[in-house]
């Protein structure tokens, strides 16, 4: 059971969101900066989901009349913007995702500050406006993004695991919400091969690597939950890949009560209850520890 559940629009049972991070070739780049440009495999790999997967995720929501949400580091935003135009022209909704993948935990400082507000430059270059929600490369967020996505009035991070459903994030007497990601639910684990950037997995076959999401949405339905996939168009947008989430979609809508949104639709509804007085989400106060835990002296 959940203790707090939201009580969804329309009584549906759960709220589903199938997000995608459009990482492209940015990690290899990020990961191997010196020789990146000559390393042609792990381009082609990541090229592929905005070239190839991209189009075909965007016309199977089409068909089924659903809007979603996509996180995209700005480098690929700025490289792939006829690709960005497309995702907005369906109703979709553009997340920011980095500048061009930064673990965030390793440009802390005035380095991320740059890196965060240039990534919001180009945004609004090739998207127009500024993004409303954020997901942190590796889902790296640090106390120091959080500042700054409360600074640039972000409506909400998709970063953390500390809920099975939306709950706030408050910080120097201010808040954000957040809608909460886990491995569980995420395709790198069963799908992800990448030696160059340190994962090497045994790739799972498409009946076999979605089982365990589609176990955490029949528990999330059960007690009136949220589910979210967070996968990437070069995993999740392959051919047999997509063709298990676009039965598990039809069918799931065919046959099930449940509401498909986007996740600032999603906070938006939270935020309606809460502002109502219907609802009152659980919040997490920030920072979790001021400064660090175990100090290197004692630990040795
Ligand atoms: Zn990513």
């Amino acid at each position: 059971m959940i203790q707090n559940p939201i009580p969804w629009p329309n009584g549906a049972k759960c709220a589903c969101a199938i997000t995608f991070d459009i990482d492209a070739d940015s990690l290899i780049h990020v990961a191997r900066p010196g020789d990146s440009h000559n390393r042609l495999y792990p381009i082609s790999m990541g090229k592929y989901g905005p070239d190839i997967a991209v189009p075909r995720i965007l016309e199977t929501y089409k068909r089924l009349g659903i809007k979603q949400s996509f996180f995209v580091p700005a480098w690929c935003i700025d490289q792939y913007a006829p690709v960005m135009e497309k995702i907005l022209e369906g109703g979709h909704e553009i997340g920011h995702h980095g500048l061009i993948h930064e673990d965030p935990i390793v440009t802390m400082g005035d380095r991320q500050r740059a890196a965060f507000e240039e990534a919001l430059s180009i945004y609004k270059r090739v998207c127009g406006g500024k993004p409303r929600g954020y997901r942190a490369p590796v889902y790296n967020i640090t106390p120091q993004v959080v500042d700054l996505l409360i600074e640039h009035g972000f409506d909400y991070d998709s970063s953390l695991m500390g809920d099975d459903i939306p709950y706030l994030l408050e910080k120097g007497g201010n808040n954000i919400a957040e809608v909460p990601v886990h491995w569980g639910c995420d395709d790198w684990p069963p799908f992800a091969h990448y030696e160059e950037i340190g994962y090497v997995n045994h790739v799972q076959p498409p009946s076999v690597g979605y089982q365990g999401f589609f176990e955490e949405f029949d528990a999330q339905y059960e007690a009136g939950g949220f589910f979210m996939m967070i996968v990437h168009p070069f995993l999740t947008g392959r051919l047999a890949r997509w063709r298990v989430i676009e039965k598990w979609l039809e069918n799931t809508m065919a046959t099930k009560d449940v509401w498909f949104a986007r996740l600032d639709e999603i906070v938006d509804h939270m935020r309606s209850l809460e502002q109502s007085g219907e609802y009152t989400p659980r919040k997490d106060i920030l920072p979790y520890y001021p400064e660090q835990v175990i100090r290197a002296e004692a630990a040795e």
